[in-house]
């Protein structure tokens, strides 16, 4: 047995996410944790919000709710859709937990004390009115490129220039419009990312398993141009993690707070802390997931995202633990996912454009979507969602497939045998080629799914599904019943069973489905097949069953399009 410590990208708290974000983290994660699970490994499995910095605060105002109030009640929106999806977290936390708190502020003094900060001393625009200084996207004004007149202080919606406060044209405060605004010397912490930079291509160079898309960004980083730049951990900001050295005050750091990306990736740790210690277990237990002197050597960490996070992952994060000079887990594998698109163009959160997680789940159950987006999970390519490749996809695969091999067995075996499996009859040469096929595939199945290779994954389980229909064609029971009916009683027996077999073999993608399937068998009997032969014959001669509600329904063409329609603008 293995401990298999997972972590998924951390979704912002600003709103909730659509269905690209989903496939490109979360979801794989989540498939791989279940997977690890069904071997028999202990897996801990975190996820979070990634609760500080602007756009929070500002979400938050337009709201018209306090940030803390919003984040907290947004954490909860998210969890939820997140449940709806069946995404199996160990902890859910939040970036903004006092756990979190204390480990980045814990993280800054270690760096600080080993020569990774540097202060620096920066001007920015200051707003007398405010009484503070103003982060880039609490100032807007006219655009010197373009003449637009609601530029952000980074960057120009109109023309996407990027910008810097002091390069607009009439600047005002978008907090309380003061046009007063100056500026002012400031002081902030960088992190001497490339005072780490050997270190970290030395580390980079060393992971030869590691997909080419996780590298590539990594080097490009690393190398690019002047190649790996010191990065500022801190913000003029009321809402983040207040700069501390450790427990201690931060001279001249009063009122500033770290930057989100700082203590966002810190918060992988302190969520599984969040855990330990709501479950009243003293810090050993989240230690031995972290740290190398309390247990964590024999553990692999494995890290899923989009391929955005990736420079904060390979360098920025690694930069905040090797710089600590502690004994903390780096990972050891990450799986980084290129872009989903949606119908000819691209997800966009700001302009409503595709399907948003909690839109997903009010049309159809969690196991249509995860099915569809980890088939097509966007792996070597950007990959695109249209509703026809979707619907072709559910149809075929689930419903024409596995949904009616499940039917026609269980119904056939009603009106002939009755709802128990049948005892009669032997099985022959077409049986073992089926089972032969089986171990060959199942066998490829694990290979796969060990390897976090989520499209072959898919293409071997519908392949599995496949030849249980295929065999069920040849051999025709519903034929075999009138000449010979210990014939039809045996490939009964057989495709009961295949169907428990299917459950097991489908949870990691399909849990609903899955749990359904076993429910019908009446066993809870999971275990993970190492004999194919022997876990075809787990439910033995009069084992009782009953016929399951339809798993998965067809996706009409009305449907289809009304979907299409409404989802292909603005979301209300
Ligand atoms: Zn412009």
């Amino acid at each position: 047995m293995d401990r298999i410590l997972i972590t998924s990208a951390i979704p912002y708290i600003n709103g909730i996410k659509h269905l690209g974000n989903l496939v490109g983290s979360q979801l794989p994660a989540d498939l791989f944790a279940r997977y690890m699970r069904c071997r028999g490994h202990e897996v801990m499995f975190i996820c979070a919000t990634d609760e500080h910095g602007t756009p929070a605060e500002l979400a938050a105002a337009k709201a018209g709710k306090p940030v803390e109030e919003f984040c907290a009640e947004m954490h909860e929106v998210q969890a939820e859709i997140a449940k709806g999806f069946r995404l199996s977290f160990d902890n859910f936390g939040r970036s903004s937990s006092p756990q979190n708190h204390v480990l980045t502020q814990h993280f800054a003094g270690k760096l600080a004390e080993n020569g990774f900060i540097r202060e620096v001393v920066e001007e920015q625009v200051y707003s007398p009115t405010d009484g503070r200084f103003l982060p880039d996207r609490y100032i807007e004004g006219t655009c010197p490129n373009c003449g637009y007149d609601s530029a952000r202080g980074d960057q120009c919606d109109n023309c996407t220039k990027q910008l810097d406060p002091t390069d607009l044209i009439n600047p005002y405060s978008t907090e309380s419009g003061a046009t007063d605004l100056e500026v002012r010397e400031t002081k902030h912490l960088h992190l001497r990312q490339s005072a780490l930079k050997d270190d970290l291509d030395a580390w980079i160079d060393s992971k030869h398993d590691w997909p080419i898309l996780t590298t590539s960004i990594a080097k490009k980083w690393l190398h690019d141009g002047d190649g790996l730049q010191d990065r500022g951990i801190t913000r003029d900001l009321d809402w983040g993690v207040p700069v501390k050295k450790g427990t201690e005050e931060w001279p001249g750091m009063e009122g500033k707070v770290f930057y989100v990306w700082f203590d966002a990736p810190i918060e992988y740790i302190a969520a599984t802390k969040e855990l330990t210690d709501a479950n009243g277990e003293d810090d050993s237990a989240w230690k031995r997931w972290w740290r190398l002197d309390a247990g964590a050597e024999d553990v692999k960490y494995f890290q899923f995202m989009g391929k955005d996070n990736v420079p904060f992952h390979t360098l920025s994060f690694p930069a905040t633990i090797k710089g600590s000079g502690e004994p903390w887990k780096l990972v050891d594998y990450i799986k980084s996912f290129n872009y989903l698109n949606y119908d000819g163009g691209q997800f966009s959160t700001s302009r409503g454009r595709g399907v948003f997680m909690d839109q997903a789940l009010e049309i159809l159950p969690a196991d249509y979507w995860r099915w569809w987006l980890l088939s097509n999970a966007p792996e070597s390519s950007d990959s695109e969602f249209t509703w026809e490749n979707f619907q072709a996809g559910v149809n075929k695969d689930l419903a024409d497939v596995l949904g009616n091999f499940v039917s026609r067995v269980t119904k056939f075996c009603r009106s002939k045998f009755g709802e128990e499996v049948p005892t009669a009859g032997e099985y022959t040469a077409e049986e073992d080629a089926l089972i032969a096929n089986l171990t060959a595939r199942v066998r490829a199945y694990e290979d796969h799914m060990s390897a976090m290779e989520v499209r072959k994954s898919a293409q071997e389980l519908r392949a599995i599904w496949v030849a249980g229909n295929e065999y069920l064609q040849t051999v025709a029971p519903w034929s075999a019943f009138k000449t010979d009916p210990e014939r039809a009683a045996a490939i009964t027996r057989l495709s009961l069973n295949l169907i428990r077999l299917y459950a097991v073999l489908s949870a990691p993608f399909i849990p609903d489905a899955s749990a359904k399937m076993l429910t019908a068998m009446k066993t809870s009997d999971d275990a993970w097949p190492g004999d194919v032969a022997e876990a075809l014959n787990a439910l033995p001669a009069g084992h009782a069953f009953e016929v399951p509600e339809v798993l998965f329904a067809k996706i009409a063409d009305e449907d289809r399009e009304i979907w299409q329609e409404k989802f292909s603008g603005t979301r209300d």
